[in-house]
């Protein structure tokens, strides 16, 4: 095992390849287009491009291995969930904009899912589509809301439906359910079983990645590492959650911390009693997030938001394991399903989301300089990545495409606030999310904490 790489995550934990460091940059190189960050985003644009032109000299530049961000650790929902509503996409975009958008996420999915079989990356792909339950009236209110709204854009039962609490039990027989939502657009996969294989893909059509190499800045036509500097035409910047760190961009994306835990894998009779037959994703309807999975041999792995954000938009080793956080989700876990009461936690992880002061993805280049970005996916970096690959690739190879008219093309989010503001905001965001759900859970009633969190929100 190379430089402890297999204990980052469960998924890092049962990856079949060794996670050995491919070489660093050697010295200076040209290439055409430099790629910093070798998670999903700049892999996936190193692919589009060496698919589009097998020419092109393609460098993708990585501080540790390929998959080590989120990519690696996530709860592997590939899903057409974008990371910004509907609602909003139709106040700043326009109706027909925010349908084409949905549509394209939709259609990511089963690009993600072609890309697996041709490629033949074996990530324990399973299209079961996504369940949420709603465990309370006034959450099966906000699944009615959520349905309305997918209806008033066009979108029909075969993309989601309301499902009654019988219904959603059939499904996944957790506790208080009262009713639930269920989409097909969802594929559970192993991340880093993903990642590792897209990585493996990129260089069998001639793309080079330069692991172990810390990209310390971007600038028009140049990445600089400590090892050399990167001469290209285009440079894109794939860092996400990491990106504070690099010169020029500490207030770009604020860097919040999503953990998760692994099962020992349930017996058959747990599984009988529990659901997901077809490894449908789940979660629920409450404010904190909670998300999940059963994976391909069997264990539920089950993640939620809760941890802190750090001063400075600061990303250690350590912000990834929060015991409290740790603590917290076992014992939702076992309100769900108590049958899962005495079931044994083998892993516990954690890694760093991507957020944009506005909550709202983009993907975008700069003509005049040639500099390229994709991120700012808060949770949902699976499949939008995707997306997001071959619109960076369009847009460098100068395609009218239609992805390079989706909205989130060359928007640009305001920067966070500097500090200590920004991390007054986003502390007292989370604490409004958990009394939410309290105030809620108590009264049945919608709560002011969840209220100024969606304006907070901007949703
Ligand atoms: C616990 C968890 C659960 C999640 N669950 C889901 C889910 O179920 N579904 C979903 O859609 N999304 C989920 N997400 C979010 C999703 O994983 C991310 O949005 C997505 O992986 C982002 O991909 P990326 O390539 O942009 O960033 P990353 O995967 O973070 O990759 C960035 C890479 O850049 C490298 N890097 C950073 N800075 C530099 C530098 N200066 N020089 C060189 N290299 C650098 C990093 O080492 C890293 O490998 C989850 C995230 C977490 C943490």
């Amino acid at each position: 095992m190379a430089l402890g790489y297999r204990s980052l995550s469960y998924w890092h934990d049962t990856v079949p390849d060794p996670l050995e460091r491919r070489p660093s940059l050697p010295g200076d190189l040209d290439v055409d287009v430099a790629i910093v960050g070798a998670g999903y985003t700049g892999l996936w644009t190193a692919y589009y491009l060496a698919a589009a032109d097998h020419h092109l000299r393609i460098a993708v530049l990585e501080r540790e291995i390929a998959g080590f961000g989120a990519s690696g650790r996530n709860g592997g929902w590939c899903s057409a969930l974008f990371p910004a509503s509907d609602h909003k996409l139709t106040r700043t975009a326009g109706r027909e904009a925010a349908i084409a958008m949905r549509r394209a996420m939709h259609a990511t999915v089963d690009e993600v899912g072609g890309v697996v079989r041709a490629e033949e990356i074996d990530c324990h792909w399973s299209k079961g589509g996504t369940v949420l339950l709603a465990r309370s009236p006034l959450q099966l209110r906000r699944a009615e809301q959520e349905v309305e709204a997918a209806r008033s854009l066009g979108f029909g039962s075969d993309d989601l439906c309301l499902l009654s609490a019988d219904e959603a039990r059939s499904m996944l027989a957790a506790t208080d359910v009262v009713g639930g939502t269920y989409t097909p657009h969802c594929a559970a996969i192993h991340p880093a079983r993903l990642v590792r294989g897209l990585a493996a893909a990129v260089e069998r059509r001639g793309v080079r990645i330069f692991e172990g190499t810390g990209v310390d800045s971007i600038a028009p036509g140049v990445a600089r590492t400590a090892n050399g500097v990167v001469r290209a035409a285009h440079v894109v910047r794939a860092t996400e959650g990491y990106s504070a760190r690099l010169q020029g961009l500490r207030r770009a994306i604020a860097p919040v911390f999503s953990l998760m835990i692994a099962t020992e894998p349930l017996a058959p009779e747990q599984w009988e009693a529990v659901g997901l037959a077809r490894r449908q994703t789940f979660g629920d309807y409450r404010n904190v997030i909670i998300y999940g999975q059963r994976t391909a041999d069997d264990r539920l792995a089950f993640g939620g938001r809760g941890a802190p954000y750090h001063f400075g938009s600061r990303v250690l080793p350590e912000f990834d394991r929060e015991p409290a956080v740790f603590a917290n989700l076992r014992r939702v876990l076992a309100e769900l399903f108590p049958v899962l009461g005495e079931v044994r936690v083998t892993h516990a992880w954690g890694g760093p989301l991507g957020i944009p002061r506005d909550w709202c993805a983009s993907v975008g280049i700069d003509r005049a300089t040639g500099l390229a970005w994709a991120g700012g996916y808060v949770g949902d970096g699976v499949g939008t990545s995707n997306l997001a690959g071959r619109t960076v690739a369009d847009l460098i190879l100068g395609r009218d495409s239609e992805l390079v008219r989706l909205p989130w093309v060359g928007h640009r989010s305001p920067a966070w606030e500097p500090e200590p503001l920004r991390w007054l905001g986003m502390n007292a965001a989370l604490r409004l999310a958990f009394w939410g759900d309290r105030v809620e859970a108590r009264t049945g009633r919608p709560s002011r904490a969840a209220a100024a969190l969606d304006r907070f929100l901007g949703r």
